[in-house]
């Protein structure tokens, strides 16, 4: 199909310095845990964005120079020559496709605890480092001779990035992680010299490096200038009004301004507190202060919304992290006019949960995301069939939607058979929690899909046992019946079940979700899950007007969400929702009237009266139709089958990421070889040094 006439001006190129982008579809930095660890991996990746049409593609932050690294995490590294090749081949997978490719310079200074070099940090003022685990490390004040250091380190990066052969290169000022916001904010910077106090004065670092920079490269390279424009901390923080006057001080200094919000959490924020476009009223007006072009990122995953922007004067470029990975061929669909096939981010933030965990980049909605190198995955294109068997899925969550529609991708006949009278499983399921709709799209982007397909049927109110499996002729089964929580408190801190008094009412999730609430006011929500669910229907209670206690053993409530950078605002949200937080203690008895709880650090006891307790526990897999057709085993071969296996919670539960990636992982790998002993995947392993 030809591309609407509506988004035409998407596919504008932009002058950006001595550069032109192909057209407005702009993949700004973003962190994705592979780095400088697996090179290969992230280069093929960036280098796909470019051939999904994204007019610009750049990097994650990369340090410039030793004395200043954020161990543990993995960004990249130009301390020196020897980083170069690495570089260089990511300028070249993007310029493959047309685009032009971005480095993003950075000087964490006092963002980084320097664990691996063992170099005291350094910053604008002596405070303790800004890192997220309290790191017992002090940052020094830079004097006159360190802040010309940092100049020279700033321009010789610059012109080893342009020998890379970067196109854009940035001086990085945002999300509290670069050094530069630091001496940007009056609360970091307390300084008497001409790096302190004033406006002007503290933008000084930020004037001399972007203009060294133009001085070396500004020639060939553009020179962008990334900036934090609210902390959303008020008056005491950096905010909007202050952003716009330093923006107005450098103007036109560099060839690119790219917005954002600081900190990081506030700028990627998850869909839960926020939607697409959020970040306009923190943009908007930034235009009338700059003749040069203007970025900024708002989770856009719909085209009119992106055209809007342009065509409202709010942005020059569109800038995504998330929506490219979720989907790193939006702009080639736009322009195709496949807008029906866009894969839309869901704002869950396992990407970043990715970088968080120091291990590779991962997407709910993009099962092949970190895995284009390393398994030969392409978001877009899927090997045809191997042989003509049919295949039968059971179970329609993500798990068996991905899988069916990969395996009707490739072109094999396919029945997905789902016991429930929707489908989507638990995401269909969790979509009507409060803050969760968008993960809906889990579901309905598979459904879209297959709807296109004639070779993949779906069949609901269909729930399958092990001898009608084994009638229907079917060569391969994928058992994926997901997993019902627990309901007997056995999780992390307890191991064995918890004793509940007759009469007491327990409530797991899967009531919560299926309709069947708590009989009285008073509850207890007993969180050892630590991910979302636990925060979600404690405020789903709250929502009923209900009085809640949410027993946690963990320190603070949802405490693995600081790995999608949510947890600050759902600790915020119950609390000025009125939930009680208990946290350091385990729920250890139920009974009729309340619960018995400990301290998990000196056992100490103590009751709180309930009338329901809602236990957030951990998940048993619905194995029950494959261990009734493992039992058959032996009619498998007369039945036609040839395999059986099962995948995603079924197996072992996990995050709907986990889900999604093992159908797409089943539908891969179906008729493949058999795996060996080796991993299945490739590993690039670091060149040794000699002894
Ligand atoms: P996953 O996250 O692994 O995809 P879900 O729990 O979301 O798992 O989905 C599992 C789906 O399987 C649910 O919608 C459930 O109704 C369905 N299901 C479970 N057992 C059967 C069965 N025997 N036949 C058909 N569908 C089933
Ligand atoms: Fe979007 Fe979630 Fe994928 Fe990140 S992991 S790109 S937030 S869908």
């Amino acid at each position: 199909m030809p591309r609407d006439p509506r988004y035409d001006v998407l596919f504008e190129p932009v002058k950006i310095g001595p550069v032109t982008a192909p057209n407005r579809f702009y993949q700004v930095p973003h962190c994705n845990g592979m780095g400088y660890r697996d090179p290969a991996a992230m280069t093929v990746m960036r280098g796909i964005k470019a051939e999904g049409g994204w007019g610009v593609v750049c990097t994650e932050q990369c340090e410039i120079h030793y004395s200043s690294e954020i161990t543990p995490f993995i960004e990249l590294r130009l301390w020196d020559e020897r980083d170069l090749p690495a570089l260089e081949r990511v300028a070249k997978a993007v310029h493959a496709h047309g685009a032009l490719a971005g480095l993003e310079l950075a000087y964490n200074g006092m963002n980084g605890p320097n664990f691996y070099t063992r170099e005291p940090p350094m910053g604008p003022s002596h405070l303790p480092v800004a890192t997220f685990t309290n790191d017992p490390v002090q940052a020094r004040a830079m004097d006159k001779q360190d802040i010309a250091d940092l100049r020279r380190w700033h321009r010789t990066a610059a012109l080893r990035a342009q020998r890379a052969g970067f196109d854009i290169v940035y001086v990085y000022a945002a999300h509290a992680l670069s050094g530069l916001q630091h001496f940007l904010s009056r609360r970091y910077n307390d300084r008497g010299d001409e790096y302190g106090g004033s406006l002007e004065n503290r933008v000084r670092i930020v004037r001399e490096l972007t203009q060294d920079a133009k001085e070396a490269v500004g020639d060939r390279c553009a020179v962008a200038i990334r900036l934090s424009v609210d902390e959303l901390l008020g008056p005491e923080g950096l905010h909007r009004e202050e952003a716009h006057d330093m923006i107005g001080i450098l103007a036109d200094l560099p060839d690119l301004w790219d917005i954002t919000l600081s900190d990081w959490a506030n700028d990627s924020e998850t869909s839960r507190f926020g939607d697409e476009g959020a970040q306009e009223p923190f943009v908007a007006g930034i235009k009338g202060l700059t003749s040069k072009p203007v970025v900024g990122v708002g989770r856009f995953t719909s085209p009119d919304a992106m055209a809007a922007q342009i065509k409202r004067g709010v942005l020059d470029l569109i800038g995504a992290a998330r929506p490219s990975i979720a989907d790193p061929f939006l702009p080639r669909k736009v322009e195709e006019g496949r807008i029906d096939d866009i894969r839309e981010c869901i704002g869950c933030n396992i990407c970043v949960s990715g970088d968080m965990t120091m291990s590779p980049i991962r997407c709910t909605q993009n099962p092949t995301k970190g895995e284009e190198w390393r398994r030969g995955w392409h978001p877009e294109r899927i090997a045809p069939k191997a042989s003509d068997a049919k295949v039968l899925v059971v179970g329609a969550g993500p798990a068996g939607l991905e899988c069916a529609r990969a395996l009707g991708a490739r072109g094999y006949e396919v029945a997905l058979a789902e016991a429930a009278t929707e489908l989507g499983g638990r995401v269909a399921r969790e979509c009507r929690l409060p803050g969760l709709s968008a993960w809906g799209r889990v579901r309905d982007h598979r459904v879209q899909q297959m709807r296109t397909m004639t070779n993949v049927e779906t069949y609901l109110g269909s729930r399958l046992t092990a001898e009608q499996v084994l009638e229907l002729g079917f060569q391969h089964v994928a058992v994926a019946t997901g997993a019902v929580w627990r309901r007997d408190g056995v999780a992390r801190f307890l191991l064995r079940p918890i004793a509940v008094e007759e009469g007491a009412e327990v409530l797991t999730p899967d009531d919560l979700m299926g309709g069947k609430g708590p009989s009285g006011r008073r509850v207890v929500l007993y969180d050892d899950d630590h991910y979302y669910m636990g925060g979600v229907l404690a405020e789903l209670l709250a929502a009923q007007g209900r009085e809640v206690t949410l027993v946690t053993p963990a320190s603070d409530v949802s405490n693995w969400t600081h790995n999608t950078l949510e947890q600050g605002r759902i600790q915020t949200r119950l609390l000025e929702l009125g939930i009680a937080i208990e946290p350091h203690r385990a729920v250890t008895a139920v009974r009729a009237g309340g619960v018995e709880t400990a301290c998990v650090f000196t056992g100490r006891k103590a009751e709180i009266a309930c009338d329901s307790v809602v236990l957030v526990t951990a998940r048993l897999p619905n194995e029950s139709l494959y261990r009734d057709l493992n039992a058959q085993r032996a009619a498998w071969k007369d039945s036609g089958i040839l395999s059986i296996k099962t995948i995603g919670d079924a197996l072992a539960p996990a995050t709907i990421a986990a889900a999604v990636y093992a159908g797409h992982r089943y539908a891969r790998e179906l008729d493949g070889p058999e795996p060996g002993d080796g991993p299945p995947f490739k590993r690039e392993l670091t060149e040794l040094a000699p002894l």
